[in-house]
Parts: structure tokens; sequence; C-alpha cells
């Protein structure tokens, strides 16, 4: 008997019974299974003996579909469980979640491990003689002659197929063998600065065990350089390293700098790769082919099987958190694999999130600073705009284009923020007031001028932008507030002959098309930048010397108790972009509030004050990271049995471990047509939370109104 995970919703593992012929597959390895009508790949987890069916109800399973050796390992399915478990979320869909796409389909394969070609002596003398009949043989022997090369490249250098190849190594005047990995002598790093010195000491002297160390290092503070160093000693001892980055994180730049620092070019592994393109990845990561792995959230399951340290950088960033389907938090679960695998994680940070934070107060992680940029830069003064005594010209005011052009003149660049893309955020009619809706949410349509639509920013809708009111007829229709595209059009009528870049989803959408821009920006010419956060991390631009945040306000008074922590971190973010080389760098920050306590806090004290008001305040209104939360979600194209669906699910628990708040509307009740509400679950011990959710969930599951409605948990949720 097998139990079996497969692609489902439902909790749980499945029994089949072994195939009809050949071996029993063993935990770990594929198998192809009926699932209802359909033919489902699954992953044995354990292979046993009872059922709770009798035998003539159970089908058998396919034979194993991939060898023995290609099973998923021991520690990374153990870790998978614990998702489950933790996560409370079906088995199926956090295994099939959490490896690559192509375990899903059983024609799927490992590609073969990469091999190389070397020419032996008796090819030397072979190419000593002239090519004769064997032409494209003989080009095959000269290219070979400076050293083993990859057949790819071996035959595009001799313009020949794989027929002369074979014949070349049938003849014995080359071999083929498994290629090693490439290495150029790394490159010499700068020398470390006393604080990153200390912190590398620090580290080093942790040890090989496990220990969470932080790096709360202001921007330009020398974090990479760290990790750098940290690298290479573990691949010096021939372990594997995996470093996770953000989303917006992985850019040919970091790992252009990764590779001529180390001396190998790192693994990649993102949602952006093709599903081939990521098994190569994870079977480079199973078989040792390669020791270091750079790749966002979903690398963290990339069955490391030497692993030596796991690195985490910009680690407060929300992108960290699985917000649909598995739903985990990558930071978590980065810092318990370490711990299961008994090795040391970094996390690197200007910004650490309250979570984090309050780890290292509570001294469970190792907390090392560094508060000077390692240039040599001076930190950017903060200097905040009240909007409520200017006039405004596409939402800059007078000191800000001001500031702009000083910066111009000075032969600098300057960048603008605003995370909000189009033209403007509401088209308005100043006739009777209407204004353009979605119709699938409740939320405003932007307009984006250039291309003549509206848009969704929320489902995606997108319809084309009325002439005159849709309601009056009237020819009043305006924009109301400003996006990025409005403001690149602005700046570059008030300083023409400037060149504006716009940097977000919709200017730079094609792969490389933000990367040469990054390049021309870092080539210096003066420059105006506008963009969303797509321009706020981790760049590295020399030569801006000016950010102005055109609008931060909306985070101010939140409902979202988050909402301020996240302003925090991106004003942080954000600002660090300016004076990162010798020139000093000014942030102007325009606001509605400039008397808002947690933002003086901000500007004035630094991030390290305001994060700890923001703690403060959170023990004491009972908040996470001072109590532990998970959200039951519901939804569904009507209000009636969503409410429905959460008062029963309320009313199915009357333990106690557990407080139960709502149902409550989503902040965002209505999106893509579907009506949201949750209830929210709470509780000061981990662990009570843990059992409590278990118990109330099979009760949850048996409740009628479950199947009228989809839904979902989300454990330690990040929006509500
Ligand atoms: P962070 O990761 O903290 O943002 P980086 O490691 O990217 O910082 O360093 C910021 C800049 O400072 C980079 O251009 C880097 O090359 C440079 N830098 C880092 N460490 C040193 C050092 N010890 N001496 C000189 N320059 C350094
Ligand atoms: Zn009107
Ligand atoms: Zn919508």
């Amino acid at each position: 008997m097998l139990r079996v995970a497969v692609a489902v919703p439902l909790p749980g593992l499945f029994d089949y019974l072994p195939p009809k012929n050949g071996g029993v597959p063993q935990r770990g390895q594929r198998v192809q299974v009926r699932f209802g009508h359909r033919q489902l790949v699954g992953l044995v987890m354990a292979v046993g003996h009872g059922s709770r069916f009798p035998r003539s109800k159970l089908q058998h399973v396919g034979e194993a579909i991939d060898p023995i050796e290609q099973r998923v390992g021991e520690a990374l399915l153990a870790l998978l469980e614990w998702c489950s478990r933790y996560y409370k979320h079906a088995i199926g869909e956090v295994v099939f979640g959490a490896l690559p796409p192509d375990f899903r389909k059983p024609t799927s394969r490992w590609p073969d491990p990469p091999t190389e070609l070397s020419i032996t002596g008796e090819g030397c003398e072979r190419l000593a003689q002239p090519p004769g009949r064997a032409r494209a043989q003989h080009r095959l022997l000269a290219a070979l002659e400076h050293g083993p090369m990859p057949a790819p490249e071996l035959l595009a250098a001799a313009e020949t197929g794989r027929p002369s190849l074979a014949a070349l190594i049938e003849a014995g005047w080359a071999t083929e063998q498994p290629a090693r990995p490439r290495r150029r002598d790394p490159s010499e790093g700068p020398v470390l600065t006393a604080e990153q010195g200390q912190v590398l000491d620090a580290i080093r002297a942790a040890g090989e065990g496990f220990a969470c160390h932080l790096i709360d290092g202001v921007t330009g503070s020398g974090k990479t350089e760290v990790y750098l160093r940290l690298v290479q000693d573990h691949l010096a001892a021939g372990q594997q390293v995996l470093v996770l980055v953000p989303e917006i994180g992985l850019t040919p730049q970091l790992l252009r700098r990764f590779e001529t620092r180390l001396g190998v070019a790192p693994r990649v592994f993102h949602s952006g790769l093709s599903a081939g393109e990521r098994m190569a990845t994870w079977a480079a990561a199973a078989r040792r082919e390669a020791q270091l792995f750079v790749g966002t959230r979903s690398a963290l399951f990339l069955p490391l099987t030497k692993a030596g340290l796991l690195v985490m950088d910009e680690s407060h960033d929300p992108s960290f958190k699985q917000q649909d389907g598995f739903r985990y938090a990558a930071r978590d679960v980065a810092v318990k694999r370490a711990h299961d695998l008994d090795i040391p994680i970094v996390l690197g940070t200007a910004t650490p999130s309250l979570e984090t934070l309050h780890n290292a107060r509570a001294g469970r992680y190792h907390q090392h600073r560094l508060v000077t940029r390692a240039t040599g830069a001076s930190p950017p003064a903060i200097r905040v705009v009240d909007l409520r005594t200017r006039r405004t010209e596409a939402g800059l005011c007078p000191d800000a284009l001001a500031a702009i052009g000083e910066t111009l003149a000075r032969g600098e660049q300057a960048l603008v923020f605003l995370n909000r893309r189009g033209y403007a955020p509401v088209l308005l009619c100043h006739e009777c007031g209407w204004h353009a809706r979605c119709r699938q949410c409740d939320a405003n349509l932007t307009w984006h001028r250039a291309g003549r639509v509206l848009v969704c920013h929320h489902c995606e809708a997108r319809e084309r932008a009325p002439d005159v009111c849709p309601d009056c007829r009237a020819d009043a229709l305006q924009g109301a507030g400003e996006g990025t595209e409005q403001l690149e059009q602005a700046l570059g009528r008030l300083f023409s002959g400037t060149p504006v870049y716009r940097v977000d989803r919709d200017a730079v959408r094609r792969k490389g098309e933000l990367e040469s821009l990054v390049e021309t920006v870092r080539s210096g010419e003066p420059c105006l930048l506008v963009g969303t956060q797509m321009l706020a991390k981790g760049h590295h631009f020399p030569k801006v010397t000016l950010v102005v945040v055109v609008n931060i306000d909306q985070a101010l008074y939140s409902a979202d108790f988050r909402a301020l922590e996240r302003m925090g971190q991106m004003l942080v973010q954000v600002a660090g972009r300016a004076g990162r080389a010798q020139a000093p760098g000014t942030v102007i920050l325009q606001t509605h509030h400039p008397d808002h306590d947690a933002l003086r806090t901000l500007v004035e004290e630094g991030y390290p004050a305001f994060a700890g008001n923001q703690l403060d305040e959170r023990r004491l209104a009972g908040l996470p990271p001072f109590a532990f939360q998970a959200v039951l979600r519901a939804d569904a194209p009507d209000r009636e049995p969503v409410r429905a669906f959460l008062q029963a699910a309320r009313q199915a628990w009357q333990g106690r471990g557990m407080s139960l708040h709502g149902p409550f509307p989503a902040m965002m009740e209505k999106r893509a047509g579907r009506v949201r509400w949750y209830l929210l679950a709470q509780s000061e011990e981990r662990p009570i939370l843990q059992r409590a959710l278990d118990n109330w969930l099979d009760a949850v599951r048996r409740l009628p109104t479950a199947r009228q409605v989809r839904w979902a948990i989300d454990v330690d949720p990040q929006e509500f």
C-alpha cells in the first residue's frame, strides 16, 4: 500500500496499491495515478501496509516515473510535511507547489548532466595531418586543441552536427566526460571596512552549525560584500550555498557581481524561467553539479544535498510571502530549513521587519549592525515638505522642482518616486461627479492616457477611455491625482532637453529593458528617472543625488496595521538610492501630514527608532509579533454565502486557545468579481494557536456551507 500526495486541494494523502508489475516505488518517487477521472502525477510519501479502505476499492499506481536516485530527498520531504502541517495546507498542493512545475508532467525528465569533450593523444596526431576527406572532424579537433568544450559550443564552433562528433569519439580522437564547473579566478573585493570586518568575524566565529544572523546595515553599508566573503568560505569548503533575493532583486547586475567576485556563475531559479530551465537547475542542485544558487522565493525548495549556508537579501521584502495557493513566508521557512540542515542563515536588510527585530531582541537571532556607508558617503538628508501650504504642478511642489533643476545643472541625476502607474488614479467628470469604477472590484479604474484606456490595477480589466462623460455627456473629464505617466510627461515639458526615463511595469516590460536602462543611467549623463518600487530597490546609481518622494500619505492613516512599517521600509529603501557614491544625497519627501509622529521619528531619528516605536505600539495593541494570527478567508460571487460560511465557522469553535474575530470584509471587499470576507484567529502562543487551528479546521471542513464558497487558511497573514 502506498500513500501518495496528489496536486488537489484536499487534505491528506491518498491510498493506492503498488504497480501491477515492477518494483514498489519508494518515498519521494513520482508515480502516475488515477484520480477520479483524471490521470495525475503523484509523489509517494509513505510505503506501508494497512488502509482504511478495502483493497478492492484501491487502484494501482503506475511504475515509478524516475529512477530511484532522482527521488525527492528525505530532508526536503520532511520540510514539505512540516509546511503542510504548519500552514494547514493540503500536502499535495504543498508538494507540487514547491517542486518545479514540470514535476506534474509524467513525461518530464531530468536533463542529462552536461558533458564536455576533450581531444585525445591520437586526436592530436590526427590533427597534425592534413584533413583529407574528414574535414568536419578536423575542424572539431582544431576547436578542441585549446581545451575541453561542452558539445553544443563545440558543434557551433566547428559548424557541424552530432554524427561527425560521434564518429570522432568512435575513432578514439576525442572523449566525452561529465563537465567540470567552469571557474575563473575570482576578482579581489575591496578591503573591508572595520565594521564589515567585525561582522564577518562574528559570523565566522559562530561556526558551521545553525545560527540565524541578521545583518542590519544601512543602504550601501556593504552587506553584499559581507555575504560574498561568507559565500566564498563555503564554496571553498565544497558546500552548496543558496542566496534568496526578492522578485525584483534578481538583476543581471547582481548576478554579474557574484560571478566576477566568486569566479563561478550562479545557477538561477525563479518563476520567469521556462519549466525546462527550472528542472535543469533542480537537477544541478540534486546532482551537485553546481554549488551556488541564486533565486527568488521558490528557490527555497531546491534540493540542496550538501548545503553549507543560506543567505536572504532584503529579507524584509513583501515578495518573500507567497500570497495564494500554498501560502508561506519564505523567511520563516528558510530559517526552519537552516535549522533542520544545521547550517547558518544570514538575513540581510537595511529595514528589518518588526518580526525579525523582535526575534533579534529575544536573542533568537544574532544582530550585526553596519551603520556607515562602505564608500564613505554620508547618509542622505531627508527634507520634509508640507504640501498643505504649496501649490503643485503634476504633483510636484516648487521646492522639489527647484531642487531637480539644481541637480541637473550640476550634471547629476534625480529620481522621482511614485508608487502608482498610469496617468491618473481617477478619471472624473467635473460636471456631475461621475468617475470610472471597475465593475469587478471596489476600486477606481486608472487612466492610462497614452494608451487611451482605463485599467483596473486589481483585476487587470481594461476598457476604452470615454471622450465625454458617460453619465451627463459633458466634455468635462479630467484626471484626479497623478501617476508615473503624468509625471514623466510633466517633467519632460518642464526640463526639456533632459532625458526622462520611466521605470514601471507598463514602460519596462521586456526582459533586458530594465537592464539596458540601468546601464544608461549608470553611464552618468544627467537625466531624470521616474518610477515605482521597481526603481526603489537594490539598484546602485552613483550619479543620483536627489530623490523626490511624491506621496506616501495613503499609508499614514491606513486601517492595515502593517501599512506604516511598509511605508517606513519603502521610504528608507528609496532614500537609499540617493548619494551612494561621493556626492552627498538629498531626499525631498512631500506630505500633507508633516507632523505625523511616526513619520517624524523616521525622518529625524532613523529606521531603528521608528521600528522600535512601532514595536512598542504593537505590544500595547497585542498585535504581531506579540501575538500570532491566522486568517480564514472566503470568497464567492455574492456576499451571503460568504458571510453564512464564516458565521458558521465562527460558531464551530467553542474551544479555548485562540480568539476569533469577525467576520470582516477584506480591505477591498469585492475584487475580480468575488466578494471577500475573513475571520481572524489570534493567540499569544504559537503552539497553542497551531493546535486550536487543527481542531477548528476539522470542524470547518465538515460545514455544509463550506461547499458554497472558496475558502483558504492563511497562517501568519501579511494582508487582510
Ligand atoms: P549593500 O548590500 O549594503 O547595499 P554593497 O555591498 O552593495 O552594500 O556596497 C555598496 C557599495 O559600496 C558598492 O558599490 C560596493 O562595491 C561598495 N563597497 C562595499 N564594501 C566596500 C569597502 N569595504 N570598500 C569600498 N567600497 C565598498
Ligand atoms: Zn458627468
Ligand atoms: Zn477590477
